[in-house]
């Protein structure tokens, strides 16, 4: 070997070594000669003309550029991966809206105990029983409220209207907006009710 040889031949070594430690070097599917000496087939990057064996052991042709997929393999690539991708979103999509079908079923199951009954259907009638009788509170409610503006504070309460004499709801009967209220309500001379501090 001559020096200018020995030269050269360090100089391509220490290329080889550059690209296998530089950071944007790629691993690529190996060239013939790294496959036939069953190397890893550096390249830094993947429009370099020869891999860091080839420029290691000064072969002037490599073809792992051969072996890298070609556009229509990235295209196709990416198609599938998009795929991939949108399927998932949907099975998170899906489970997600499982995991809310068990959670309300759960719930019902818990209602169900709560209220003594042993099939959903007997569930939602009760659960209907329940909406109308909601339905007709907050009717009556809301007449009350009309009636009297006084009572505004009761409504979220209805258990703080029981008790009341009957005097009291006669007068609520004949009461009209622009009138002073019906007798007793705001003379202390209504009997205590489960609320009635609020009256102070
Ligand atoms: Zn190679
Ligand atoms: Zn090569």
């Amino acid at each position: 070997m001559s020096s200018d040889k020995s030269v050269k031949h360090l100089q391509r070594i220490a290329l080889a070594l550059k690209i296998e430690r530089s950071i944007l070097a790629e691993e690529m599917a190996p060239c013939n000669f790294c496959l036939r000496s069953k190397r890893r087939c550096i390249a830094a990057s993947a429009s370099a003309s020869r891999c860091s064996e080839c420029i290691r052991h000064g072969r002037s042709s490599c073809d792992f550029q051969q072996k890298l997929p070609t556009m229509s393999d990235w295209a196709s690539i990416d198609r599938q991966r998009k795929k991939l991708r949108d399927e998932r979103k949907e099975t998170m999509a899906k489970l997600m809206r499982l995991s809310k079908m068990e959670e309300a079923l759960d719930e019902r199951e818990q209602k169900m105990v709560e209220l003594g009954v042993s099939t959903l259907e007997e569930l939602d009638a009760k659960e209907a029983e329940e909406r109308a009788r909601t339905a007709r509170l907050e009717q009556s409610a809301a007449n009350l409220g009309e009636a009297s503006p006084f009572l505004d504070d009761f409504i979220l309460d209805p258990e703080a209207l029981s008790g009341l004499p009957e005097s009291f709801w006669n007068g609520m009967a004949s009461a009209e907006p622009s009138s002073p209220g019906p007798p007793g309500f705001l003379t202390g001379t209504v009997g205590p009710g489960p609320d009635s501090s609020s009256f102070a």
